[in-house]
């Protein structure tokens, strides 16, 4: 039976009290169960407008998205003229509610903005205090560990990798690569999303474009963004899960594919960085 594994990223503090439970709801209504990446730390976005000065592929990307649209004015201003808000520590009853759901739930970021935009630049130590304060974080939230990590944007580096090896996680999905692999220098399985997000292509095409690329009949993983899927397109997100279900596709979190897969039987090999079509920066492949 094909499969299509939800990834659902929570990158802002709008996103996850907004976003999430829009998504909670729409996965009910299916009775379906997905897999929630969390950012737990500081909501810095405000910080992304720095962005807009340094890297004209990314003022691109928000004219096309209308960003002020998707997250609101208030998070354009987070981290600069506004103090940053934690995300998913400023909501542990949302948390409480995914879990509920029969959801899985996983660790997505400290600081989504500022790996986003700094992490070539920051330091080795940087990174470990980032990885221990967000596993902090989820296990008060969550009261467990998380077994998987998604590094926030699809992006990492060779540190990041050596660091995430103590962690001792049972899967990664931190690349938009195009199958399951295995992260040959730490021997880690990655689960990536092959599928392209709604927001790097036409919004009024991409359910029939995602829609088309489903009909091979393998393992897809679908990349969904609370603040996306959960606002501004909740009703092409419930267009496409309809489609998928009509075609007989079984809709399931991440972990149910790690089960599934042959491990003994996936290629070892070190990701690569690559720019993908409607992105501002490379991504892990
Ligand atoms: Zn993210």
């Amino acid at each position: 039976m094909p499969m299509l594994g939800l990834k659902i990223d929570v990158d802002t503090y709008w996103g996850m009290k907004n976003g999430v439970p829009s998504l909670l709801e729409t996965l009910k209504k299916f009775n379906l169960k997905g897999t929630f990446f969390l950012s737990i730390g500081p909501d810095n976005s405000g910080r992304a407008a720095l962005q807009l000065i340094k890297n004209p592929l990314f003022l691109k990307k928000m004219m096309r998205t209308n960003a002020p649209a998707l997250y609101g004015w208030k998070t354009a201003l987070y981290g600069t003229l506004l103090p940053a808000p934690m995300i998913a520590l400023s909501f542990p009853e949302i948390v409480k509610e995914i879990i509920a759901g029969g959801h899985e739930i996983q660790f997505h970021a400290w600081d989504h903005r500022r790996w986003q935009d700094e992490l070539p630049r920051k330091s080795e130590k940087w990174i470990r205090e980032w990885f221990a304060k967000g596993i902090d974080g989820f296990e008060k939230l969550t009261g467990k560990k998380p077994t998987a990590f998604g590094a926030p944007s699809w992006t990492i580096d060779d540190r990041v990798l050596t660091i995430i090896k103590e962690y001792k996680f049972e899967y990664l999905s931190c690349t938009r690569a195009k199958a399951p692999f295995i992260h040959e220098s730490i021997s880690v399985l990655e689960i990536p999303s092959d599928l392209p997000c709604f927001e790097e292509i036409d919004a009024q095409k991409e359910v029939s474009i995602i829609a088309d690329l489903l009909k091979d009949g393998k393992t897809h993983v679908l990349p969904v963004h609370a603040e996306v899927e959960g606002g501004i397109f909740q009703n092409q997100f419930k267009e496409l899960l309809e489609t998928a279900l009509n075609r007989n596709i079984e809709i399931i979190p991440l972990k149910v594919i790690k089960d599934k897969l042959d491990i003994k039987n996936l290629p070892s090999r070190k990701y690569k960085m690559e720019l993908l079509p409607g992105r501002h920066s490379p991504c892990a492949v």
